[in-house]
């Protein structure tokens, strides 16, 4: 069981809305996975939090799950879903890059900008990253449970399906999957 990094208590798994979540009972915030992030940020700043997180450098706290350093830093954001712009402000954020986990002190993510309603991807696109995963095998998919709940396999067709440049990632993973 993951711990609160501020006061140690067991953090209890909860969601909002479609978001899964777990949070300090205490009221010091909360800890969400990399692939939930999508149900409550938009991507701009998902992808901008990522990069970010690679090159900062350890904070004071430490991981719920395993107890590393997780990386922390100030992202800024906006309101649209477009990288880059007029930043709104700023959020401090903690990362935990290996585990693919952020966590947000009470309050922090209450600053960010919802994510917008995507439009439905089309038949063809479906198909396409359909056609992806099928030539390389269960292995994207398996990855994927390993992280994650069983629904996360529909989550990642959409998520791709509607985005040109994750489906040349997938491509990209898949490839790098069945390499060995
Ligand atoms: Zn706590």
């Amino acid at each position: 069981m993951p711990h609160c990094p501020i006061c140690g208590v067991e953090l209890v798994l909860g969601s909002s809305g479609h978001l899964d979540r777990w949070s300090c009972s205490a009221g010091h915030g909360l800890a969400m996975t990399l692939s939930e992030s999508y149900e409550r940020l938009q991507e701009d700043e998902i992808a901008l939090l990522w990069d970010l997180a690679r090159d900062s450098s350890d904070g004071p706290l430490l991981s719920p799950f395993d107890g590393t350093p997780m990386k922390r830093f100030s992202m800024p954001y906006d309101d649209d879903e477009v990288q880059g712009g007029h930043a709104l402000g700023f959020v401090e954020i903690d990362v935990d890059l290996d585990n693919q986990f952020i966590w947000f002190d009470a309050g922090e993510l209450d600053a960010l900008p919802l994510d917008r309603p995507d439009g439905e991807p089309s038949a063809e696109e479906l198909a396409k990253v359909a056609e992806i995963a099928a030539q390389f095998g269960a292995g994207i998919e398996a990855a994927a449970r390993e992280r994650d709940d069983d629904d996360l396999s529909e989550k990642l067709y959409r998520r791709v399906a509607r985005n040109p440049e994750a489906l040349r990632t997938l491509d990209r993973v898949g490839r790098g999957l069945t390499a060995y």
